[in-house]
C-alpha cells in the first residue's frame, strides 16, 4: 500500500496547526516519560507551536498497553498503511510481534481526536507509532509514517511532526 506524501502540502498543514483551537500530540513531546526508552523529547518549538490552544497529550504505544520502557520496535515492510491493511507487522528485534498493540493505541489516538475535536496532530518524528515523514526499518531512517500517523491521516486529521515546524527547519 503506498505511502502518503504530507510533505506536499506542508504550508497547508502548518496553516492548519496554527489556526486548530485543539491539537493532538505526541506525549512524549510535552514531556511524558513515555518513550520506548523511559525517556522523553520536551520539544521547545513545540510548546511555541501550542501556545494556549487545548492539547490532547496521547502515547499510542502507551494507551495501546504496552510497558514503559519497552523493547524498540519497527515496521517490518511498507509504512503505517500497510501496517492498518494487515500487509505488515510490528515487530521487536527480538521477533515479538505487537502490530495488535500498535492498532490498538493508533484506533485510541484516532478516537480522542474525534471525541476532542482535534483536527491537527503534532506527533514525534521518526517513531513507528508517531513517524509522520520517516520510520526506521532495518536501523535506517525510511521514508514512510507510523501507525498512528496513517491511520490519523487516513481519518482525515491533518499530521505534523516536530521537525515540519519552522523553527526545526
Ligand atoms: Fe509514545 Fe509516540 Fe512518543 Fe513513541 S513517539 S513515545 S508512541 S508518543
Amino acid at each position: 500500500m503506498n505511502s502518503f506524501q504530507p510533505n506536499d502540502d506542508r504550508a497547508a498543514r502548518l496553516r492548519a496547526l496554527e489556526e486548530a483551537p485543539v491539537v493532538l500530540c505526541s506525549a512524549c513531546l510535552l514531556g511524558f516519560h513515555c518513550r520506548y526508552d523511559g525517556d522523553q523529547r520536551l520539544t521547545p518549538a513545540v510548546m511555541r507551536a501550542l501556545g494556549d490552544k487545548a492539547v490532547v497529550p496521547i502515547c499510542p504505544e502507551v494507551a495501546g498497553g504496552l510497558s514503559t520502557p519497552r523493547p524498540p520496535a519497527e515496521i517490518s515492510a511498507g509504512s503505517g498503511l500497510a501496517v492498518a491493511g494487515g500487509q505488515s507487522r510490528v515487530l521487536t528485534r527480538s521477533g515479538e510481534d505487537l502490530t495488535a498493540a500498535f492498532l490498538r493505541g493508533a484506533e485510541l489516538a484516532r478516537e480522542a481526536a474525534r471525541r476532542y475535536g482535534a483536527s491537527v496532530a503534532l506527533l514525534k518524528e521518526g517513531s513507528p507509532s508517531c513517524g509522520v515523514n520517516r520510520i526506521s526499518q532495518n536501523g535506517q531512517p525510511t521514508e514512510g509514517q507510523g501507525v498512528t500517523a496513517a491511520i490519523l491521516f487516513r481519518a482525515g486529521v491533518a499530521v505534523l511532526s516536530e521537525e515540519d515546524l519552522p523553527s526545526s527547519t
